[in-house]
């Protein structure tokens, strides 16, 4: 309902007051120009059991880039839905996670029914669907396929909660709710902010699991690995990170 009442709200306020960009607030865009270059990057992170190995981030997690984020993602600024699709279909292509007459499902990260309560939606579908279009646009068979729930996972902000709580809350949280549809499917999760990875290595494990092949992750924003690290007291992750 909040997220509702904010959508709304932004709506009608949008029709007195000229928008500023989501990132920085420069007048009458969207996004501005400098923050979309701010999103052109190619950053990449392992995460094991794909077929590339890798999580393609858009850009670092910080100033504008994380501005924009948190402006679309708990802000109800859902005009940043149409940028952000074409920053993932462009980090798509960029990192040649797929190709013209290949056929792939976008797989949005799950969020819990309580951010959806709060935020009046599941962004992750709504950019994942959007993207898989831009995607088709390119002549690349994308579809959508939001099989991933989550079913106990806490609201609470990636910063107030340590790597291994997170770690352990997600644990068993996540599962796949139509195994069929994965089977024999290449599938590309998406999803908006890469931490430790924690989760995305869980929603890796359960397509597999259900017979599906992954073959990278996509995120609009990395956080960086020192910020990330700080998260995460498992030793582990920061090997994995630098390798
Ligand atoms: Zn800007």
């Amino acid at each position: 309902m909040r997220g509702l009442m904010a959508s709304v709200y932004g709506s009608a306020l949008g029709v007195l007051l000229p928008r500023g960009c989501a990132g920085c607030d420069r007048p009458d865009d969207v996004l501005c120009d400098d923050c979309c270059i701010l999103f052109g990057r190619t950053l990449a992170r392992p995460v094991p059991g794909t077929t590339t190995g890798l999580c393609y981030g858009c850009g670092e997690y910080e100033g504008a880039v994380r501005r924009a984020i948190l402006s679309w993602k708990d802000h109800g600024d859902e005009e940043c839905d149409g940028r952000f699709a074409g920053l993932f279909a462009d980090l798509a292509c960029r990192g040649d996670v797929a190709r013209p007459g290949e056929r792939v499902a976008l797989v949005p990260a799950p969020s819990s029914a309580a951010s959806m309560r709060t935020r009046g939606r599941w962004h992750m579908r709504d950019l994942a669907a959007r993207t898989a279009r831009l995607l088709s646009a390119r002549g690349i068979d994308a579809t959508c396929l939001p099989v991933l729930r989550s079913a106990r996972l806490s609201s609470k902000s990636v910063e107030t909660t340590s790597a291994a709580q997170r770690a352990e809350r997600i644990r068993n949280s996540i599962v796949v709710v139509d195994a069929m549809a994965c089977r024999r499917r290449e599938l590309i999760i998406i999803d908006d902010i890469m931490t430790t990875g924690s989760t995305l290595r869980r929603c890796v494990a359960e397509l597999n699991d259900a017979g599906g092949t992954v073959r990278a992750a996509l995120t609009l924003g990395h956080v960086p690995e020192r910020a990330a690290s700080r998260l995460d007291g498992n030793a582990e992750n920061l090997l994995a990170a630098r390798e």
